[in-house]
């Protein structure tokens, strides 16, 4: 059975067909533009596959509320002209099939639990750290939305004492995203994440970032398992220092078999980047179930 996946991304739209087995048989890229230059080529791509159903996992901030007058539009978002726009209702009405909509995190979060590291989980945590940082929540093996859904990027974090950058988020400076964005580090450091590899002490700052804002998910949600993706968390050195930060936040606290085994607690995404695709499929396959 083909199942259409949409990663819609800033900056570009992954369109691809796949299987309930979670096989990917082919795939694209759109840049993204204006949804007039943009949604056409996505529309002209999907239209003669066959496909049963569609999955989007899309920017943000979403509406994801199924009760929502504005339900699978894209809200208040810092790309203007897609302000507004009617992601689900668009795709609906050209391919006529059902259409499953979330975030590009818990759609990557859903490949990951689906397919992937977390396979078979209730409780995970997904996080990508890119060129802004977002997360998943799955909790009692449901997707959390609530009130809209999570931003635990805008978290906002206590700085380190040698930082005297001011921090990236237009609203809240020295919050997560603020601090540990792949724009992030290259304001602070002049250079882009990439080109820092040799220089230690950029991925010490990181990871205490990262490692600090993990503590809080831990102590909030109890996740069973953490997972990070994103292009900063290419940088696999960032991994041991994140580990063993956490545990220093931590600092014995709490004592569970998943913290005894830190390394297979918080891990890299395992869907060789595939993930948002994949969580794609996984929401048209809950969307044809749920018609
Ligand atoms: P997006 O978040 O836009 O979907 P990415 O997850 O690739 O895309 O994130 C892009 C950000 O990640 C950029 O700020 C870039 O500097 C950083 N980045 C990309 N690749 C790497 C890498 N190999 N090492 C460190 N940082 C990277
Ligand atoms: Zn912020």
């Amino acid at each position: 059975m083909l199942y259409g996946a949409l990663e819609a991304g800033g900056t570009k739209m992954v369109c691809a067909i796949g299987d309930e087995t979670g096989k990917i048989y082919e795939q694209i890229s759109v840049p993204t533009k204006t949804p007039e230059d943009t949604m056409p080529a996505i529309i002209d791509y999907f239209k003669d596959k066959d496909i049963r159903a569609l999955g989007i996992g899309c920017f943000g901030p979403i509406d994801v509320d199924k009760a929502s007058p504005s339900y699978g539009h894209i809200l208040r978002t810092p790309k203007l002209p897609w302000i507004d726009f009617d992601m689900v209702g668009t795709m609906k009405k050209a391919l006529g099939v059902p259409v499953g909509f979330d975030t590009d995190v818990d759609g990557s979060l859903l490949g990951e639990v689906t397919w992937g590291a977390a396979k078979g989980l209730s409780d995970a945590l997904y996080i990508t750290i890119g060129t802004g940082v977002g997360g998943g929540i799955l909790s009692g093996g449901k997707v959390v939305h609530g009130m809209m859904h999570p931003e635990l990027g805008h978290m906002k974090l206590v700085k380190h004492e040698s930082d005297t950058y001011e921090g990236k988020c237009p609203y809240h400076g020295t919050c997560l995203e603020g601090l540990a964005a792949g724009p992030a580090i290259e304001a602070r450091w002049g250079k882009p994440a990439k080109e820092l590899v040799d220089n230690a002490e950029v991925w010490e700052l990181e990871s205490f970032y990262i490692a600090q804002a993990l503590a809080n998910l831990i102590l909030t949600l109890s996740p069973k398992k953490i997972i990070l993706g994103g292009g900063v968390m290419h940088q696999l050195q960032l991994f041991p220092l994140i580990r063993k930060k956490v545990l220093k936040e931590l600092n014995g606290y709490l004592v569970t078999k998943e913290l005894d085994d830190i390394d297979s607690y918080i891990i890299p995404a395992g869907c060789n980047d595939d993930q948002g695709i994949l969580g794609a499929i996984k929401l048209a396959m809950d969307a044809e179930a749920d018609v």
